[in-house]
């Protein structure tokens, strides 16, 4: 038999057993009691702590006839016929169905009176999704809505919503729920399906959870698979201090832009038995821990073993870099949800943010630092063009020797510095020196030890005994397309007003 997850197998299905949210529930109770039903509500909180069950809850409770303390009964003729078909309650996942086509289609849908209840209700999941034009058509339903038509949009960026849409919804805050909630839930379901535990265990997967009912029950479902009592040690074994490392391993080997070390992670992660959005979920957490002693460290709570561990690792990851991992990492909730295949999302979140981590502007500047005392150290030339090279005169052999050298970087070295060396081409050779022309764009990462390193393995495994200078391209500034390349690079938040 399948094994269905503890959060879907104790779903509440009546509005005494959702917990933590009784300021909301009670109002929706009232109204159902009362017949006094809005058109459109709007259900907003953070992750996983009761939006969607509300709604559904709420959807059923409505078209109910013989409701108990405002619950849907499960019994009459209209909760029967929900049972079975459901034609009156739609639910849309707005992360894949956000496109105007999609509002279009619901807004002549809506039109049709409800097949078996009093309302037609649509609940829309992650409503922050849709995009502008769906958001036009979907505002349009909302300002004329037919007599029958009941709309619950549920989101966790209600400031992403357009204002228009806003106004038109009874507005209902989730909020986290409290950690004795969470505690007092997962005895209660352990009892249920009997396994025993220590009490102290179930503190640390209450405080875990931070407020979010699924995360709480997702992380009771790895706990299940120890055998015997569930004991606090299991319980930080699974997600604890042991898990600290590998997340911050990968949060490093992000920052490095090591792809394949990185999947590597995550494939170690996803093998003790995580899921993929715990994961996502701990990295960035992990993102937000090592933010918080850059920038505020009395705020960090974590042990002082991992205190130590992100101080000697954090300069090589700047602030920039971990808000980036942090955006795209807290994002995924939205997306895991309903994918069909979470770990290609986690997996694919993992490469953009590794790709990202290359342009890191910040990251940039602190190579540049590094790069200045270098060359006045002496260990790299200085940028300006040593008068004796002239790069045209022997360019058929340079080429040929930078042809074996792209063929020896292809075979051994990273994909970033495959990609690097293999994007150039201007090199000549000058006496026992070959001469790389790097372009402005790209002469800082070419001046990088591992690039340099890389390339000199390469000539000598290629039997060339050469030395190695970059310079930097010499030529006329095209003005807007550097402007073009520094707003790619720091996006358009920030204006870039160069004088000409
Ligand atoms: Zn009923």
């Amino acid at each position: 038999m399948e094994y269905t997850a503890l959060y879907r197998k104790f779903r509440p299905t009546d509005f005494s057993s959702v917990i933590g949210q009784e300021h909301i529930t009670t109002t929706l109770i009232n109204q159902i009691k009362t017949g006094r039903v809005a058109h459109a509500y709007l259900f907003t909180g953070s992750r996983g702590v009761g939006k969607t069950t509300a709604a559904r809850i709420f959807a059923r409770a409505i078209n109910c006839t013989a409701t108990t303390d405002g619950s849907p009964c499960g019994k009459c003729p209209e909760c029967k016929a929900l049972q079975k078909e459901n034609l009156d309650i739609t639910e849309i996942d707005a992360a894949s169905n956000n496109g105007v086509d999609d509002a279009r289609e619901l807004r002549e849908k809506v039109k049709f009176p409800p097949v078996n209840c009093k309302y037609k209700v649509y609940i829309i999941d992650e409503v922050h999704m849709l995009s502008t034009s769906a958001f036009n058509a979907l505002l349009k339903t909302l300002e004329e809505p037919p007599a029958h038509a009941v709309f619950i949009l549920c989101t966790t960026e209600a400031h992403k919503l357009p204002a228009t849409i806003l106004s038109r919804c009874q507005r209902y805050d989730f909020r986290l729920v409290a950690r004795d909630r969470l505690k007092a839930l997962l005895g209660e379901i352990y009892d249920k399906v009997g396994k025993s535990y220590e009490d102290e265990a179930l503190d640390y997967i209450a405080s875990a959870a931070e407020g979010s009912v699924r995360d709480c029950l997702s992380i009771a479902d790895l706990c299940l698979n120890t055998s015997g009592t569930l004991t606090a040690g299991e319980v930080l074994n699974l997600i604890g201090a042991g898990d600290f490392d590998s997340v911050f391993e990968l949060v490093c080997k992000i920052a490095k832009s090591d792809f394949s070390s990185s999947l590597k992670c995550v494939d170690a992660l996803l093998a003790k038995g995580k899921s993929p959005a715990i994961v996502a979920k701990d990295v960035s957490s992990v993102a937000r821990d090592i933010m918080l002693l850059k920038t505020a460290p009395d705020l960090f709570r974590g042990t002082k073993e991992n205190k130590n561990k992100i101080v000697r690792a954090e300069k090589d990851l700047s602030l920039d870099y971990l808000v980036t991992v942090i955006e795209i990492f807290s994002a995924l909730d939205a997306e895991l949800r309903y994918s069909v295949s979470p770990r290609i999302v986690l997996e694919t979140a993992c490469v953009r943010a590794c790709k990202l981590a290359v342009v890191d502007l910040s990251a940039i500047s602190e190579r540049l630092d590094r790069l200045e005392k270098k060359i006045a150290s002496g260990v790299v030339q200085s940028v300006a063009p040593a008068p004796s090279v002239e790069p045209k005169q022997v360019p058929q052999n340079a080429q040929k020797v930078w042809g074996k050298v792209i063929t020896e970087v292809r075979k051994s070295e990273s994909m970033r510095i495959q990609t690097l060396v293999g994007n150039h081409s201007d090199v000549a050779i000058a006496g026992s020196t070959l001469v790389i022309y790097a372009s402005n764009e790209n002469y800082l990462e070419f001046c990088e030890d591992a690039v340099i390193n890389a390339i000199s393995r390469a000539l000598s495994s290629a039997g060339f005994d050469l030395k190695i200078k970059i310079e930097k391209k010499v030529g006329e500034i095209d003005m807007d397309e550097e402007i073009i390349k520094i707003k790619r690079l720091v996006g358009n938040s920030v204006p870039v007003n160069i004088k000409r």
